[in-house]
């Protein structure tokens, strides 16, 4: 083993607080943290609002990814898997999340420092959520069961088992990095798979402090592994490796195609994808102006509109057009984007250099192609990656803010006669995650929703997720499914036994 320069564990300052936090550097594999087998790369962490390094971890290279596939089929075939019982899953999935929650307060610092999102939000809802999501699925982990079918009453009977799919492979990215890691692993480890964590390199901090949790917890060694490395060099590894059953992958468009591609080519494993959307949200003329205004400021400005389901388009019926945009405008403008140390903040920086120059460079394509600015659109002086809430209107279709996903806090907002107009423009996406509407006619709200095309549509309200309601993508947002009991058959494969005892068999037919 080559020896990499840097310590297992580093001291991180947190300005704010005047505390350290004691973070792990290196690859988390059987339990342990070690250093990489033949890199000597590490990754920097960047605090996104001022600028300034945090740590640097080590950059897992394929052959850590290689060694972790190992460590997670090792305990599969030993202590993991078949091995374990689901009570037993279900204890060490509530322990995990009591210590969660006890650590809850210095995690949600890390997360803030990482990633820039405001610590009260980190820690009441992202963590809050996480720790929902494990004790979720620790419910479910002694549920898993199969089916018994009677073939003919007499002589034969066929049962299913829910098998665990086996070693799984997580890619997740950096916008909610507790709470992606959450809604990954709780799922897996409940139906009795063995885990290769690979956390985005923007924000690979608080997966490796989870990691210590896990250990603390008290599973196996190999159960849970992270290989913090570039998703083009560990990414790719996870998504192409032989040894790996399935991928459960969390991020854009473009990487989750090469992800389907990587695992065509290798062994066929079975993929779920969460991917980018382009959200509509509807508002119609009979909803309630103040309450829309709200849903609509929180559906493109949470978590500073780094969210795959950021209403991005806003679409708003003519005879209460202008009426609409002063109300959110107001809204927007009410929110205090700032430092995620400060009590007053509501939003964090955007979470690095290249997506703010990405967010910026929307806004520039959008005044060039003839949209109007009527707020923000302005960059700040000083340091941090600061993107004030922006709106565009005088928008048309082929427009990049229209079309593309921009991942800030930059809104479309169009206008539409009838009901029919709204629908055509809410669909004309290649995405499909999210949609919203806001009206108080009760038939137009089953019309509309049942004639949108995503995975979820929010009817008078916006952005809410419940650890027991599915989430997931339609056309070009995902395949499969999270939360609620549609994850289980993303981690679970169905064996049918058939049983004969009675019926002989006549030879030749
Ligand atoms: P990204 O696709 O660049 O990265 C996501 C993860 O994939 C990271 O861990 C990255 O290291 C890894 N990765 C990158 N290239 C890879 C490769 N070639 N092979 C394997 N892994 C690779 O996305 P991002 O910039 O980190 O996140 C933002 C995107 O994620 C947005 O487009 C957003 O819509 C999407 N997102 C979707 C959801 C959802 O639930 N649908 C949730 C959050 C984010």
């Amino acid at each position: 083993r080559a020896t990499i320069t840097m310590s297992k564990f580093t001291q991180v300052n947190v300005p704010a607080t005047g505390k350290t936090i004691s973070v792990p550097t290196g690859l988390f594999i059987n339990n342990e943290f070690v250093p990489s087998v033949d890199s000597q790369e590490t990754i920097q962490c960047i605090n996104p609002a001022t600028e300034e390094p945090i740590c640097s971890v080590v950059a897992g290279s394929a052959k850590d990814v290689d060694v972790a596939v190992a460590a997670a089929r090792s305990a599969l075939k030993t202590t993991w898997g078949k091995n374990v019982s689901g009570f037993e899953r279900s204890r060490l999935l509530n322990k995990l999340a009591d210590l969660i929650e006890r650590d809850a307060q210095e995690l949600a610092e890390l997360e803030a420092l990482n990633n820039g999102k405001p610590v009260k939000i980190a820690r009441d809802f992202d963590i809050g959520d996480s720790v929902g999501c494990l004790r979720y699925y620790a419910g479910w982990a002694d549920k898993i069961v199969g089916q018994s079918i009677d073939i003919d009453n007499k002589t034969k009977l066929a049962f299913t088992k829910h098998e665990p799919i086996g070693v799984c492979g997580q890619i997740i990215p950096w916008n909610y990095p507790i709470m992606m890691w959450a809604w990954k692993v709780a799922p897996a480890l409940a139906c009795g798979c063995t885990i290769v964590m690979k956390p985005s390199e923007f924000t690979p901090l608080t997966a490796l402090k989870l990691s210590e949790l896990v250990v603390e917890a008290g599973f196996p060694p190999g159960v849970v592994n992270t290989v913090p490395a570039l998703g083009s060099v560990g990414g790719a590894a996870l998504a192409a490796h032989p040894g790996v059953d399935k991928i459960a992958f969390t991020g854009s468009t473009v990487t989750g195609r090469k992800i389907m591609e990587a695992a065509a080519k290798s062994n066929l494993k079975k993929v779920s994808l969460e991917l980018g959307g382009k959200s509509p949200q509807l508002i119609f003329e009979s909803a309630d102006i103040d309450q829309a205004a709200n849903w609509a400021a929180l559906g493109i400005l949470y978590n500073t509109g780094q969210d795959c389901t950021a209403g991005s388009r806003v679409y708003v019926q003519d005879s209460i057009y202008d009426k609409f945009l002063q109300t959110l405008i107001e809204k927007a403008k009410a929110l205090n984007i700032g430092n995620g140390f400060d009590e007053k903040s509501g939003g964090g920086p955007v979470v690095s250099k290249v997506q703010y120059d990405k967010i910026w460079s929307y806004i520039d394509a959008g005044k060039q192609e003839g949209a109007k600015c009527v707020l923000g659109g302005e960059k700040r002086p000083g340091k941090g990656y600061f993107v004030d809430p922006t709106i565009f209107t005088e928008i048309k279709p082929g427009m990049k803010i229209v079309k593309d996903e921009i991942f800030g806090p930059v809104l479309s907002v169009g206008r539409f006669k009838t009901e029919e107009e709204a629908i055509n423009l809410a669909n004309d996406t290649t995405y499909g995650l999210g949609a919203g509407l806001h009206s108080n006619d009760a038939g137009q709200c089953m019309r509309v929703s049942q004639a949108l095309e995503a995975g979820t549509v929010w009817v008078n309200q916006y952005n809410l997720l419940y650890n027991n309601v599915p989430f997931g993508g339609k056309k070009q947002s995902g395949i499969g499914r999270e939360l609620g009991s549609y994850a289980l058959d993303e981690y679970t494969s169905v064996k049918a036994i058939q049983w004969n005892y009675g019926e002989k068999l006549d030879w030749p037919l």
